[in-house]
């Protein structure tokens, strides 16, 4: 069904989120369930079985797919007896590693602590217990307040650390001058870097690893004798912890002050159309959903549309069936035209897509120095 297709997809990403921690992935594990178990996330009989393959081999860590309240993550440790890593502290994780500045590594740290306070309570408690022993009393609540209260002063400390550094990084903005800005956007591993890169002819990382950008970079690009500032900020991503888009504020000011956004899509992706929305409901989130967008529909190189079923030619078609061509018509009327579908890896529609930029950009200068025009 649908809904399988969907969990089968959610748990691709998952593997991979996994993968660029450093992880190997041993097993799956889906459950149907109304809504999750608000004592161990899972149901028992499902639990039984985790349990029993972990024991078994010897498993060191177990990921599960959404958010745990701090009661699952320590009710679902005393089963399992292993590592319980859930999303955001996966994405938390892989973020802290691939921080590259000081301001980004701050961020990544102040999101990290603010995951930890709520989570404190009661930690020991439980180690105590694993541990058990006679007359082995864990540390009691007052040095768990005394924890809380480190994390706390560390918690504020980072913040007003952050602080400072949105001021100066305000006033280089402020600084850049009246230059048009456009912003890439898009879920994580569609090609931004790529666009970045070939637009502005410099070297920025890419690899197919999700988040390989986390810190903005701004280039100033020229595009027949107009100058631009052009963006690349941290990829999008279901279910992004929110603690990250609290801390990442300033990285995305970046987004909320252009006069453009690029929103990049990986049509090769299956999952292409959830991650459009993700980004939208991101875009939202730091009320930036009304700025002019462009489209950029990347990796038509690796579009695969799917083969006819024949049981699907009685049904109505759906959007996969659809050949690239008539696709792209599709989406074109949806997104008013403002579409280009291009390939970043072979430049295919490159030209195209520079002269698409160029006539946007344009039409917001000339609305800013219209003497120069
Ligand atoms: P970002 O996370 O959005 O910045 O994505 P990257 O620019 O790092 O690209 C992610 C992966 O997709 C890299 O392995 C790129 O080589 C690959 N990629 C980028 N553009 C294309 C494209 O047009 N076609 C194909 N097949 N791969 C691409």
């Amino acid at each position: 069904s649908q809904s399988e297709e969907k969990m089968i997809e959610y748990l691709d990403e998952l593997e991979f989120l996994a993968y660029t921690a450093g992880g190997q992935v041993l097993k799956r594990f889906t459950q149907k369930l109304e809504k999750p178990n608000p004592k161990t996330f899972i149901g028992t009989g499902k639990m039984e079985d985790v349990a029993a393959y972990v024991e078994q081999h010897e498993v060191g860590t177990v990921i599960f797919d959404d958010e745990l309240t701090p009661a699952q993550q320590k009710n679902i440790e005393r089963l399992l007896r292993c590592k319980i890593v859930d999303r955001t502290y996966l994405i938390l994780d892989i973020f802290a590693q691939r921080a590259q500045t000081s301001y980004a590594r701050t961020q990544v740290e102040l999101a990290q602590y603010e995951y930890l306070l709520p989570r404190l309570v009661g930690l020991w408690t439980h180690l105590e217990r694993q541990r058990g022993g006679i007359g082995m009393r864990g540390p009691g609540e007052t040095e768990i307040e005394t924890d809380r209260r480190i994390v706390r002063d560390r918690i504020s400390l980072l913040k007003k650390k952050i602080l400072t550094i949105d001021k100066q990084m305000a006033t280089q903005r402020g600084n850049r001058g009246a230059l048009v800005r456009v912003a890439l956007v898009g879920y994580t591993n569609v090609g931004k870097s790529t666009l970045m890169n070939t637009l502005s002819k410099s070297e920025v990382f890419a690899e197919n690893k999700l988040f390989a950008t986390l810190d903005t970079t701004v280039r100033k690009v020229v595009i027949g004798n107009l100058p631009f500032l052009l963006s690349d900020t941290v990829g999008f991503i279901r279910k992004l912890p929110t603690q990250l888009v609290d801390s990442f504020k300033s990285t995305l000011d970046e987004v909320r002050e252009a006069d453009l956004l690029l929103h990049v899509v990986d049509i090769s992706h299956p999952q292409f159309e959830d991650h459009i929305a993700s980004v939208n409901q991101i875009l939202d989130e730091i009320k930036s959903a009304d700025k002019p967008v462009l489209m950029v529909f990347n990796k038509i190189d690796a579009y695969q549309p799917e083969a006819y079923d024949e049981e699907d030619l009685m049904i109505e078609r759906t959007m996969a069936h659809y050949s690239l061509d008539e696709w792209k018509q599709t989406w074109m009327a949806r997104t008013n035209g403002d579409s280009i579908f291009i390939s970043a890896l072979n430049k295919d529609n490159f030209e195209t897509f520079r002269k698409k930029v160029y006539e946007r950009v344009r039409e917001i200068h000339v609305t800013r120095f219209p003497y120069n025009s």
